[in-house]
């Protein structure tokens, strides 16, 4: 597929005026043209799926409708009438609502202090018995559990979103857009919100969710229109007519490879290269982060670690790689102990990392795309005190060869590039490195386009392959069921159980990321 094909329209059997309508819609945000001419309309009682890459445009174009950017050309009809949506005030009284990405609530602040905030601009006035009623009332008719006098920092992330759907119907929305609102979600609370989109729609309301998980929008869209490069390539296509090989298509505008289904048995040796024996280990607030957590990693297996992001993830993988010191138990990579925390130790016995935060992390400003490569391997390059440039530079295109993860010129600084490409600098880094005997990967494809999500998953299971032991912290449920030998769940810091794909359904990991209780 090219960008010049021709766009799927199999769009509106004109029996009714959409609830929106835009047309020609372009913005740009300097030399950046995040929507390009797009077309695209949402009708009353229909969910409609927007799909896209990261930086397609999708929140461009959603922030367009609300009112939060505006457009530097093309029209946007409400019910038939044009209108011009100077603000999110504007959308609101339009009966326009959004959900965002970070969720905009108040932690210190209550339910029914935080919808009185919001609410605010339609002469809502704050009279607590009266609020409270009110939610109560909005909460049981959409079959919510909402506690309006609750503090919002006691209530779970589900909780919360439930929270800003209640805020955003409150305001007497007829259209509700959801940007991506299952990326933090575990599937019982998925199905949780897609049942409340439901009801929604049966209600008549126009609903546009943002997601980038084609079955998610199987579940739930009636229609599905795609983005790519700021432009329409997809345009309200029945999700029953297309299969995922053809809509990643649309997305990423040429195939992308399926992973290899065959794959060696892991090593079944007796000594495992990774064992975490009843580590504890501090987090940053002074609480227990991680405890009494045992995991043993054998050669050439992948194990997965699932969780709802905060449950002792980061400080596993900190402590693992020697970034931060054991309260109790031990670790050992191939027989040798981490004792300190030493981010030495593991790097002598061929631990590579790939941090949840690279820029924070692994960048050192100044230093360019070269120059990052040596720091990570001094010993092989070295020459008498200095360092043999030219030697770095043919291993540099080694690993470029190798991974074909297309990274950045080696003289531009790594500081300057942005956050995709900081991250194909360290995964050409360490997923390049054939000798690794453990390797710890933080959420690796975090930000990376699917084309490049692939290719990392490739390497992943070559080094897996080459018989290194990978440790895999995702968020993407389907990711560790597809590469994982066995997934270890964490919750609140404990291990909650340790399972294997095709043993468990997605269902039984999510009841094990909520504590057991759902
Ligand atoms: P998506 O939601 O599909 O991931 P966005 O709409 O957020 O994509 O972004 C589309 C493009 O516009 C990206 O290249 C992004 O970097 C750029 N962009 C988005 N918002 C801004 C902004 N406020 N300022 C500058 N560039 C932006
Ligand atoms: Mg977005």
């Amino acid at each position: 597929m090219t960008d010049t094909d021709t766009v799927i329209d199999l769009a509106t059997p004109e029996t009714a005026t959409p609830f929106i309508e835009v047309r020609g819609l372009t913005k740009r945000f300097g030399e950046v043209l995040a929507n390009s001419d797009v077309a695209f309309d949402v009708r009353s009682g229909e969910v409609h799926a927007l799909l896209g890459e990261n930086g397609a445009g999708k929140s461009t174009l959603m922030k367009l409708l609300y009112g939060v950017y505006h457009a530097d050309e093309g029209e946007i009809l409400v019910q038939g009438e044009p209108v011009t949506i100077s603000s999110p005030a504007v959308a609101r009284d339009l009966g326009i609502g959004m959900v965002f990405q970070d969720l905009r609530l108040v932690p210190a602040f209550t339910v029914a202090e935080n919808i009185s905030i919001a609410l605010a601009d339609q002469g809502f006035v704050y009279r607590r018995g009266a609020v409270e009623a009110q939610i109560s009332a909005a909460a049981s008719e959409m079959g919510f559990d909402v506690d309006p006098g609750a503090l919002v920092r006691h209530l779970a992330i589900g909780e919360r979103q439930r929270v800003e759907i209640l805020k955003v119907l409150m305001a007497g929305a007829r259209m509700v857009i959801l940007d991506e609102p299952t990326s933090v979600l575990a599937p019982q609370e998925v199905d949780a919100l897609f049942a409340a989109i439901s009801e929604l729609r049966a209600k008549g309301l126009a609903i546009v969710i943002i997601t980038h998980k084609l079955h998610e929008a199987r579940a739930i869209a009636d229609r599905v229109t795609v983005l790519r490069g700021g432009r329409i390539v997809a345009r309200g296509i029945d999700p029953t007519t297309i299969d995922d090989r053809e809509l990643i298509g649309h997305m990423v505008g040429r195939e992308v490879p399926a992973l290899p289904a065959e794959r060696p048995a892991p090593g079944q040796s007796p000594d495992p290269v990774l064992r975490v024996a009843g580590i504890t280990v501090g987090g940053d607030g002074g609480h227990t982060a991680v405890r009494d957590v045992h995991l043993d990693i054998a050669p050439g297996e992948l194990v997965g670690v699932a969780g709802v992001s905060g449950n002792g993830q980061r400080e596993l993988f900190e402590a693992v790689l020697g970034l931060r010191s054991l309260g109790g138990g031990t670790i050992t990579i191939d027989g040798t102990p981490v004792r300190k925390a030493d981010p030495r130790i593991a790097i002598a016995v061929g631990g590579v990392g790939i941090p949840e935060d690279p820029l924070a992390h692994s960048v050192v400003p100044g230093l360019n795309v070269l120059e990052h490569m040596v720091l990570a391997d001094l010993g092989s390059v070295r020459k008498g005190v200095g360092i043999d440039w030219d030697r770095a530079r043919d291993q540099l295109a080694q690993l470029d060869e190798r991974t074909q993860l297309r990274i950045a010129a080696s003289h531009r600084e790594v500081a300057s590039l942005s956050g995709g490409n900081v991250q194909r600098v360290i995964l050409t880094r360490t997923l390049g490195d054939v000798d690794a005997r453990l390797v710890l990967a933080a959420y690796p494809s975090r930000g990376l386009d699917i084309a490049t999500t692939r290719r990392t998953q490739e390497l992943l299971l070559e080094r897996r392959a080459s018989g290194a032991a990978v440790l895999l912290i995702s968020e993407d449920l389907d990711e560790l069921l597809e590469l994982s030998d066995r997934i270890a769940v964490l919750h609140a810091g404990e291990l909650a159980g340790i399972v294997r794909p095709g043993e468990v359904d997605r269902y039984e990991i999510g009841r094990l990321m909520l504590g057991g209780n759902e």
